[in-house]
């Protein structure tokens, strides 16, 4: 059987999300490119059109979602859950998000498209007043800080150009004084 047949006999010839059976085409859902049966869901043109495209959502054909997002398909899954996360500014949506049980893998394949970025916001580092550093910001030391392992002493008052910002740790960034690179805690730093 090809691949659409078994799509078909899976979903009955129904799009796995809203249920029409009008203007139906294989989708494989991104990031996966195996072409495996596992990794496609069959899918309408309005429900693949408004994935595609986030300004033409109508957010009451999503209501779908209601009875879809229990398939046991995970491709159908995936796709519940991405749709969900882009509306979880409807009270409903976020119901039914709260309901969604993904196992491990099915929830990292979800998430690979970053459709979840907007709601956990990247690591911010903000200063001593609470404002926000970039990386090539100039800041200044607000006290005398001890460099350890290079013998010497930051001076209050130092100004440190061209800064980067350590990923992962938001209380970190670095920037280059007396010609060394440290790190420098973010909280004894005030932006100029
Ligand atoms: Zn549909």
């Amino acid at each position: 059987m090809t691949i659409e047949q078994d799509l078909y006999s899976r979903s009955e010839g129904c799009c796995e999300l809203c249920g029409v059976s009008e203007n139906i085409h294989v989708l494989e859902v991104p990031p996966r490119t195996g072409g495996k049966v596992d990794d496609c869901v069959l899918i309408c043109q309005t429900c693949s059109e408004q994935i595609e495209y986030p300004d033409r959502v109508d957010v009451h054909h999503w209501r779908c979602l209601n009875e879809s997002m229990w398939s046991q398909v995970p491709a159908v899954q995936v796709l519940a859950w991405r749709m969900l996360k882009r509306l979880s500014g409807e009270s409903w949506a976020l119901d039914l998000l709260d309901m969604l049980y993904l196992d491990e893998e099915t929830l990292e394949w979800a998430e690979a498209t970053g459709e979840s970025d907007t709601d956990e916001e990247t690591v911010k580092h903000v200063d001593c007043n609470g404002v926000v550093l970039e990386a090539g910001d100039t800041v200044m030391l607000t006290k005398d800080l001890t460099v350890k392992g290079a013998g010497f002493t930051a001076k209050r008052g130092t100004a440190v150009r061209g800064i980067s910002l350590v990923p992962d740790n938001p209380e970190h960034i670095e920037g280059r004084v007396n010609g060394q690179q440290i790190v420098i805690l973010t909280k004894f730093v005030k932006k100029t």
